[in-house]
């Protein structure tokens, strides 16, 4: 087998979470190993795969996000240790609330007042069926099991995978989640402060144990980002790294 060499995160010894024998065995990796540390994922965890699409990973999409195409490469080899995989789409019909356009305004600095509060104006992004919209080339997750679609009422945008911006239209994937025994969640994508972060919020708030996998995100504004680790640890919403991922005690409730 080929021989590999890993760097022991720092916060690996400090994580609870995982096992002392993971912790040796990742231990015993200062040196050259021969095998990666056994995967405890089970049937009850699902990785979740938000919005890689076009439009934010590419470097030429219209709400590009710095940094994601980076990041491909990280989750397709993750993925491939989950049973259970779950991508997003944002996918919004012309005229959308959350599009500059829709209201002659600028994306980025102007903001309409919606019946739900305020929202952000964005460039025109992931329009149903257009190129833009599609799972970006270099994904491969082919196994991934559901493609779950948000952002598609005209008047309510959906940052969340779970509740749209209303807070209180549902997606229904909590409903599918936990009636296919899917209670260990982990998130990656796009972007760290809106639809992963707001979707990991809303997991935790729903119950259930959540993980955002922090190397395989990309952010975009560090006031956002700030507050969005605030509210992580909040809610009990605990930061890992993908390595840490395959380290963790098998899941029990
Ligand atoms: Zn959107």
């Amino acid at each position: 087998m080929k021989k590999q060499k890993l760097s022991l995160p720092a916060r690996i010894s400090a994580n609870p979470a995982v096992s002392s024998q993971h912790r040796r065995t990742i231990e015993c990796m200062s040196a050259e190993v021969h095998t990666l540390p056994p995967v405890t994922l089970t049937d009850h965890d699902a990785l979740l795969v938000i919005d890689m699409q076009d439009d934010f990973v590419s470097p030429t999409g219209s709400l590009s996000v710095p940094g994601g195409e980076g990041i491909v490469p990280g989750i397709n080899a993750l993925a491939a240790h989950f049973t259970h995989v779950i991508l997003t789409q944002d996918w919004h019909p012309a005229g959308h609330i959350s599009l500059a356009s829709t209201h002659g305004l600028k994306p980025f600095t102007d903001t309409v007042q919606a019946p739900y509060g305020i929202q952000h104006l964005w460039p025109d992004h992931c329009l149903q069926g257009s190129p833009g919209a599609e799972l970006y080339s270099a994904l491969s997750i082919p196994h991934a099991e559901l493609i779950l679609r948000k952002g598609f009422r005209r008047d309510i945008d959906s940052y969340s995978a779970f509740t749209e911006n209303d807070r209180t239209t549902t997606t229904g994937l909590a409903a599918y989640l936990q009636a296919r025994g899917l209670h260990r969640l982990f998130f990656c994508g796009l972007a760290y402060d809106y639809c992963v972060g707001f979707s990991a919020i809303a997991a935790a708030q729903l119950g259930f144990d959540t993980w955002v996998i922090e190397d395989l995100c990309r952010g975009i504004a560090t006031a956002s980002i700030e507050a969005t680790n605030k509210t992580f640890a909040d809610l009990n919403v605990r930061r890992i790294s993908s390595e840490e991922v395959l380290a963790l005690e098998p899941y029990a409730r």
